[in-house]
């Protein structure tokens, strides 16, 4: 019996999980290895800020998953691995043995990158303790609704995040800070400026051109001295990549992401896998949920492929991702490509493929 490890219940795993669930695998034990029993989908999260869904709404169980695909569920999380021993080392001290090693473990955020941060600021992720302090965040808006919020990055992320925010919390004194000069960077101009008017209208303060050089228990001091004074300072900075990959061996892009060839197996290591915002895939595409969802479907074919030795599959990832951000108020934003368009149909259209993305992962 050989043994097949998924590292992670991201988005690629899910897919995974279903596959297997539709046609096991013969002779292969599988084993699902996550730190949490759910698997809350960040597409949905900002609707969750803003009082559109009840949290479980927003989360994939894994237990009910991992059972139809017949893999037994360990719920810890790896600190390391022993690639020599195939074997995944694990916080609760267990030592996971391999044939095949698939991870889908998502990005970090880059703490380090701000001093102060591990102390003062809420990262993004992981996103379950992300939860937990916006929770926190909740109960003190309760007692001070004026209270101060920094958000940090201006991507998608930290934009649809200080939207929902101000949606759930009318009052509150919320800052946005991005390093270039109109928030979300990268989509279409039109877009951009369309966000800048929309966080004018809400009262979120735009600190655009500006990065954030440290944050302490009274706001975050920006690249040209100045201060954004914050009770709470949430960091949505970009995607960055864990250690373990790169210090267990196993080859690495610069910013520590994994190599993987078009069949989505390591550069390096011919027994492990990886897909997701993980991977640096050999035609790379910007991290995104979009991309890792679409791994899903040839990682579960190549990992099939692989374990009964036949002949791996490339896969070529779409060029562009839709982008949809939600602006807090059942409206949203739109981009493909050099297009953007926006309104309440288009928070209807991203609602829709929200719920479908759950629903086919839900028993
Ligand atoms: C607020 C927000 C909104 C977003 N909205 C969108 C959107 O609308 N559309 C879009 O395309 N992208 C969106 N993104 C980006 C998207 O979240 C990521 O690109 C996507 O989650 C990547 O999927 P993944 O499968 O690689 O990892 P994840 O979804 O992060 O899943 C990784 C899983 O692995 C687990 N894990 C982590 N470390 C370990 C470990 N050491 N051992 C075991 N398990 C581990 C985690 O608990 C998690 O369950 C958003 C991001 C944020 C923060």
């Amino acid at each position: 019996m050989k043994r097949l490890v998924l590292l992670g219940g991201g988005h690629a795993h899910v897919y995974v999980l279903d596959a297997l669930a539709r046609q096991p695998l013969a002779d292969t034990e599988v084993v699902l290895v996550s730190p949490s029993p759910r698997q809350i989908y960040s597409g949905m999260l900002p609707g969750w800020i803003a009082g559109h869904y009840p949290l479980d709404a927003c989360a994939i169980a894994l237990p009910p998953l991992a059972a139809r695909a017949g893999a037994t569920l360990r719920q810890t999380r790896a600190t390391a691995l022993d690639l020599a021993a195939r074997e995944v080392l694990c916080a609760d001290g267990a030592r996971i043995g391999f044939d095949w090693l698939s991870i889908d473990t998502g990005p970090v955020t880059a703490r380090h990158r701000i001093a102060g941060a591990d102390a003062h600021a809420l990262a993004v992720r992981p996103i379950e303790s992300f939860v937990e302090g916006i929770e926190r965040l909740f109960a003190d808006i309760i007692h001070d609704p004026a209270l101060t919020v920094a958000i940090v990055g201006g991507g998608a992320a930290g934009v649809e995040l200080s939207f929902a925010l101000r949606q759930r919390c009318p009052d509150a004194r919320l800052s946005l800070i991005g390093s270039a000069a109109l928030p979300l960077d990268g989509l279409p101009r039109r877009l951009q400026h369309r966000a800048n008017t929309l966080l004018t209208e809400r009262r979120i303060t735009w600190h655009g051109g500006r990065r954030a050089q440290s944050v302490d228990a009274t706001g975050v001091v920006l690249d040209n001295g100045s201060r954004v004074a914050a009770r709470h300072v949430l960091q949505v900075t970009g995607a960055a990549a864990p250690r373990w990959p790169a210090a267990a061996g196993l080859a690495c892009d610069d910013g520590g992401f994994i190599r993987v060839d078009a069949s989505l197996r390591s550069t390096s290591h011919p027994v492990v896998f990886a897909a997701g915002d993980i991977a640096c895939y050999s035609d790379p595409r910007p991290k995104s949920g979009v991309f890792a969802v679409r791994a899903g479907p040839p990682l579960a074919a190549n990992l099939r492929a692989a374990i009964g030795g036949e002949t791996l599959t490339p896969w070529r990832p779409q060029r562009r991702a839709l982008y949809l951000i939600s602006t807090g108020d059942r409206h949203a934003l739109a981009a493909w490509g050099p297009l953007a368009w926006w309104g309440d149909w288009v928070w209807r259209w991203k609602d829709r493929i929200d719920w479908r993305f759950i629903a086919r992962f839900s028993a």
